[in-house]
């Protein structure tokens, strides 16, 4: 289990400004203003030839603005995908970097674009190439699957590339191949996808700092208080908190559960930004956040990632305006990650095809 020190969470790599600025309070705004910059941000992606591809955990104003302007709020996996659909010649990326740059080895020919460069994620920065690519060196044997929330340069080592909707499809797809897996970063999703599947797997030892702080003792207690209530759980938890879970998933499948189970309460341990789309799409429910560590205590307690909170109105309508934050990958860089990041594409086609 990660120790912190101080307020940083052990999984955030020393140098790494924690809590980043900018993330915990979101801008305050004058009078009138939100309502000008959203008006603005819709009227510029219309100008711009642009599409605004938010991630579930950005705030509610920017899952707002994506879904009313024809653009997708989404996981990664969809994020990704929808993308590289549209026919708009610019990406607006609204997440944590990995998301930008997965978004450009897929789109060369577009611009892509994000509110903010320094929103980081503790998984991608608990798994730095220098390190990882000796590692992955010093075991040949093995195939190379990483979570998509890697640099560039290491999903150019990986042989394949996953989200948390598809972990388990792919494992079990190379384990039936007879395949030992190197797995990195999230070492929590490693395990349970090792557990689900059986399969030979060796684990690289990042954690999510929003995740790995949910508390089963403490879920266990509020459970009691709402015996009705369905436990759901994003899989980038502690064991002990996906064994409390009735059901354990992608944020996409999360929102599918919230809306198809008959419960009328539900207990999340994920993201908090995902409530917007979960009310959305069970409106009516009651959705509780899971204990997180320190409850009660500071906003880094909060289930809410500080890195995802960098994204706001100001520098969305910002960076639409000036054109900057472009992502940027050298081209030997994305050819071999695209190799990874299209397996993951194609594999979850062929499995929609079959179905
Ligand atoms: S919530 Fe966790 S996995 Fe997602 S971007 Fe933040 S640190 Fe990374």
């Amino acid at each position: 289990m990660t120790e912190s020190t101080g307020n940083t969470p052990s999984s955030v790599p020393p140098g790494i400004p924690y809590p980043p600025p900018g993330s915990i309070a979101q801008p305050e705004y004058a009078p009138g203003e939100r309502e000008a910059l959203i008006a603005k941000i819709k009227r510029l992606l219309g100008e711009k030839d642009a599409v605004l591809v938010a991630h579930y955990y950005t705030d509610d104003d920017l899952q707002m603005i994506a879904d009313e302007t024809g653009g997708t709020v989404s996981d990664s996996l969809e994020m990704a995908r929808f993308g590289n659909q549209h026919p708009a010649s610019t990406l607006v990326v609204a997440g944590v970097r990995f998301m930008g740059e997965t978004a450009k080895i897929l789109n060369p020919e577009k611009r892509v674009l994000m509110p903010t460069l320094e929103a980081e994620c503790s998984l991608d920065l608990g798994c730095p190439p220098g390190k990882f690519i000796p590692f992955c060196d010093a075991h040949p044997d093995h195939t190379v699957v990483v979570y998509a929330n890697t640099c560039a340069e290491v999903k150019a080592r990986a042989d394949w590339v996953v989200t948390s909707s598809i972990a388990v499809d792919v494992v079990n797809h190379l384990k039936q191949q007879g395949k030992k897996i190197l797995w990195a970063p999230d070492r929590y999703l490693g395990s349970y996808v090792q557990r689900v599947t059986g399969a030979d797997m060796l684990l690289w030892q990042a954690s999510c700092i929003v995740h790995e702080r949910f508390k089963a003792e403490a879920l266990q207690n509020l459970a009691a208080h709402h015996p009705d209530a369905a436990i759901l759980v994003h899989p980038e938890s502690p064991q002990a908190v996906i064994a409390l879970a009735d059901v354990v998933g992608s944020t996409t499948q999360l929102i599918k559960a919230a809306k198809e189970l008959p419960n009328k309460v539900f207990i999340v341990a994920t993201d908090n930004g995902i409530f917007y789309k979960m009310k959305q799409a069970a409106p009516g429910k009651t959705f509780l956040e899971a204990p997180s560590a320190g409850e009660g205590a500071t906003c880094e307690s909060c289930a809410h990632c500080p890195w995802m909170a960098m994204n706001h109105l100001r520098n969305l309508a910002e960076v639409l305006e000036t054109g900057s934050n472009e992502i940027h990958i050298p081209e030997a860089v994305r050819i071999k990650a695209l190799t990874a990041t299209q397996r993951m594409v194609d594999f979850v086609k062929q499995q929609q095809d079959i179905d």
